[in-house]
């Protein structure tokens, strides 16, 4: 097999597997999206993923998604940015993707906003990360701070607030995943009932290769998935 053919091959497998954890969960596939996570490999994976029906593509590192975002095209597919972003590429990041992920403080949204203003950039789609890990998993706002967070959201109005993003500790068995991927369920359906989330936002950007299907049984929207696409990382 061509690594086209082999690319194509493991999207549809795991198409189908969404499809069978959505049917378990007594879910719509419509309302998940699948992410491929490109960070690390090479331009032309991409253009394997685009081939084999991808619509979006992830990268964690602004560095090194600006030239594959040029090569590939702009509006060739929706970019996210799934990696911890560093303020000093915030002008970059908002250039470069559709949603990014891992917003995690006030000073970030308000630089992000301020920059969107000067970029000419309308709307920014963001999610909030949340370490639900503690200790084991380091990026992300902690729970307790995420009320001082969504009020920042008043004061930022280029910035639109699409849900939540985890990144839980690595587990080898897929369950390892579950209780976190359900405290973010539950954390978006509080903030729903509070009013932070309207019927179109409260998106849950949660499950990785290892766990996609254990977190679409817990409701994840957005699915991130590299190495069951893309093949190991090297
Ligand atoms: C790398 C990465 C992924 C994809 O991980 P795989 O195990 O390769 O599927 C998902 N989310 C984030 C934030 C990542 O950095």
């Amino acid at each position: 097999m061509t690594v086209a053919e082999d690319l194509r091959t493991r999207v549809d497998s795991i198409r189908r597997r969404v499809a069978q954890a959505a049917a378990r969960a007594g879910r719509s596939t419509d309302e998940i999206s699948l992410v491929a996570i490109s960070k690390t490999y090479p331009t032309e994976f991409l253009r394997n993923a685009i081939d084999a029906g991808v619509t979006d593509l992830g990268e964690n590192r602004v560095q090194e998604a600006e030239p594959k975002v040029l090569e590939v095209g702009r509006m060739a597919v929706r970019w996210h940015l799934v990696g911890h972003l560093q303020e000093n590429k915030a002008r970059r990041a908002i250039n470069l993707f559709d949603l990014i992920h891992s917003l995690d403080s006030v000073s970030l949204a308000q630089r992000l906003n301020r920059l969107c203003v000067s970029e000419g950039r309308e709307q920014l789609p963001v999610l909030v990360q949340i370490n639900l890990g503690g200790e084991e998993t380091k990026t992300g706002i902690a729970p307790d701070g995420l009320s001082t967070l969504l009020d920042a959201f008043a004061t930022c109005p280029r910035l639109r607030l699409d849900g939540l993003m985890t990144l839980p500790p690595y587990f080898q068995d897929p369950e390892g995943g579950r209780p976190y991927f359900k405290r973010l369920r539950e954390l978006r359906d509080r903030l729903k009932t509070e009013g932070r989330f309207d019927d179109r936002s409260g998106a849950l950007s949660m499950g990785m290769s290892n766990d996609f299907e254990v977190a679409i049984e817990e409701g994840a929207t957005i699915i991130r998935v590299g190495t069951a696409i893309f093949g190991q990382r090297g």
